[in-house]
């Protein structure tokens, strides 16, 4: 039997590595299973370039719980160690990697985000473990070797009689770690980590993985019905997905992955952190916040990649280059999915647009290659016509002639509620102008971002002025009425005791509203963006509305109201037309709206009430 110390500088390296890991101690499954997974694969390789003539028989692993005994034990039928090996790769290099891990981080205070990213490897079973044994027998024809530590940098290694080749790892669980003797603890540790491990893992005789999972396919083997299955069985409760983008590059790094557009229903909380990274198959987290740019976290689905380093830290990691890479050319994938389908199939991508707008537009904002591309399949619905589609280039061409404003820009008119702005929106309509739907949750910020970086294009709220001033062409409509009634007029309206009102008389069309009331673009804008939280933006909450109230002089209603002798009655006209007004842009509340129902119950010749 030898018997040695093993070489770390720290003597209790221990404790000091299980305070560090005691956020995150199920992992020592994912590093165990790992090796066994790693154990198997080599010995394949082996058998394929012959230099292990053996049989290789069924490669799968086991995990067996012992409860009376107290312990976990995980076997495979790899490669097994001779007793140099276990010295060398257990004594030496494991320790090593350890130390190396603790002298790299001393003195860290969040270790616990850290160690989700190194692989400790064999040591992370002292997490849980007051005594590991290790049983194994290479595939060479040596003796088999047990090894055994307690946890103390003190090791036993002598030979032992083992019939099968590969390794058993017994954990002998600590008191503070019995949980793991729970099977249903196990089984769901295993199913997270091992779920699409190469090499069958077994648990109380059940398979737990797909040792074939749909990424690590070629595309070209793939169909339809095998990419919703794969989906299927990664979200089973969720809807079908849209479509997917397959991932697969192995160079300048290695990539594969398949990342499904899910359907996005507006009613619904929009779920993040529904894409999963692995490296070689084995699961590594579901946080991919550093790896797939921010407007992709939306999409759902699988990236496997052994070229994301695990071993650092997280503000390493967006740091690296390879990282850097990987979300570019995974920005690049779907930009180019997008236009794919927006040129081959443009019913269906209107179809999605729904779901598809919310990434498309995302992704403008924040990333300037996604944009160039999105400048040419972003579409915007037309609210009066639903279904009916416009490009950017559409809009143009038909909004040219007609939205052109004295500055050359286009103004483009959208409407962000079709039935609260019905008037604005056929008054605009009227005119012959195109409005386009802007609803969603992302819009206000869409129209903001985009302005100042598409040449020549302002957006416009449909109700941000009348319909005839929406467009600032500086054209004048007279008006019908006489400076005198214009004056009257003028005076009445200006007797109506509402604050941040601006009153102007013009002289629209006949069949235009007589009162019209609208909030200028900026302002909403402003209080709009307040309203959702936008930083520094809270002043602009706290400042009252302001209305602009446009009084059209050339509605017939007012050579009547200029007729009544009654200026009483003439007065509560006004009043009300100027309430009408308020009402239909839902500014009109509290007392108010009831003087307003009074007064007009008043009019229709009802009783005073007070
Ligand atoms: P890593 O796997 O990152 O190299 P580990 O500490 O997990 O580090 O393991 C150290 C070494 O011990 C491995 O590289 C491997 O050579 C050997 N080893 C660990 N587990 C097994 C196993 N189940 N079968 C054969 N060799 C193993």
């Amino acid at each position: 039997m030898q018997k040695g110390a093993i070489r770390v500088q720290t003597e209790n390296i221990f404790p000091i590595i299980k305070k560090f890991l005691y956020s995150d101690h199920e992992i020592f499954i994912r590093e165990l299973v790992s090796n066994a997974v790693d154990a198997s694969q080599k010995l394949k390789t082996l058998a394929s370039i012959g230099e292990f003539k053996g049989e290789l028989g069924a490669l799968e692993i086991t995990v067996k719980l012992d409860k009376e005994n107290k312990t976990l034990t995980i076997s495979d039928r790899g490669i097994g160690m001779t007793a140099e090996e276990v010295d060398k790769y257990i004594n030496q290099v494991a320790f090593s990697g350890a130390e190396e891990f603790l002298n790299k981080y001393k003195g860290q205070t969040d270790g616990a985000n850290i160690i989700g990213h190194f692989g400790l490897g064999f040591y992370s079973s002292f997490m849980v473990s007051n005594q590991v044994e290790i049983f194994t027998k290479s595939h060479k024809d040596a003796p088999a070797a047990r090894w055994e530590c307690d946890g103390s940098p003190e090791y036993q290694l002598e030979e032992t009689s083992k019939e099968d080749r590969g390794t058993d790892i017994v954990l002998h669980i600590n008191e503070e770690s019995e949980e793991f003797l729970d099977e249903h603890r196990i089984q769901s540790i295993l199913e997270k980590f091992c779920k699409f491990l190469p090499v069958p893992v077994k648990f109380g005789d059940k398979q737990l993985n797909n040792t074939n999972p749909a990424w690590t396919k070629k595309p070209a083997d793939l169909t339809t019905e095998d990419y919703q299955n794969f989906y299927k069985e990664l979200y089973p409760f969720s809807e079908p997905p849209l479509f997917w983008i397959h991932l697969n590059v192995d160079y300048p790094f290695n990539l594969t992955g398949i990342l499904y557009f899910p359907k996005i229903n507006k009613s619904f909380e929009i779920q993040k952190d529904k894409i999963s990274l692995y490296s070689n198959q084995v699961f590594v987290t579901d946080e991919v916040k550093d790896i797939v740019p921010e407007f992709l976290m939306l999409l759902h689905g699988v990236i496997d990649s052994p070229d994301i380093p695990l071993n650092v830290s997280r503000s390493y990691l967006q740091g690296d280059p390879n990282v850097k890479k990987i979300s570019t050319y995974i920005t690049k994938k779907v930009g180019d999915k997008l236009d794919e389908i927006f040129r081959n199939d443009r019913k269906g991508f209107e179809e999605k647009w729904e779901s598809i707008g919310l990434f498309a537009k995302y992704g403008m904002m924040t990333d300037d290659k996604f944009r160039e591309k999105g400048n040419k399949f972003l579409i915007m619905e037309d609210i009066t016509e639903p279904g009916k589609f416009f490009t950017l280039e559409e809009y143009k061409q038909e909004a040219t002639a007609l939205q052109t404003n004295k500055d050359n820009k286009l103004v483009v008119l959208y409407a962000t509620n079709a039935v609260q702005q019905d008037s604005y929106i056929q008054a605009a309509k009227g005119k012959g102008y195109k409005i386009v739907k802007m609803d969603t949750l992302v819009d206000a910020a869409f129209i903001n971002n985009m302005e100042p970086l598409w040449d020549s294009i302002q957006f416009i709220r449909v109700d941000a002025d009348i319909a005839d001033n929406l467009i600032d062409k500086e054209e004048k409509t007279e008006s019908v009425l006489t400076q005198d009634q214009e004056a009257k007029l003028k005076e009445l309206f200006g007797q109506i005791p509402q604050e941040h009102v601006k009153v102007e008389l013009k002289g629209l069309s006949a069949d235009s509203q007589p009162v019209i009331v609208t909030r200028p673009e900026f302002m909403r804008r402003m209080k709009d963006m307040a309203a959702v939280g936008g930083s520094g933006m809270s002043w602009y909450a706290n400042m009252p509305d302001e209305i602009n109230m446009t009084v059209n002089a050339n509605h017939p209603i007012y050579q009547q109201i200029l007729n009544e002798s009654d200026d009483d009655r003439r007065q509560k006209q006004v009043r009300n037309l100027a309430d009408l007004a308020l009402l239909s842009q839902n500014l009109l509340t509290g007392a108010d709206l009831t003087a307003f129902v009074n007064r007009s119950v008043e009019l229709m010749g009802g009783e005073k009430r007070n």
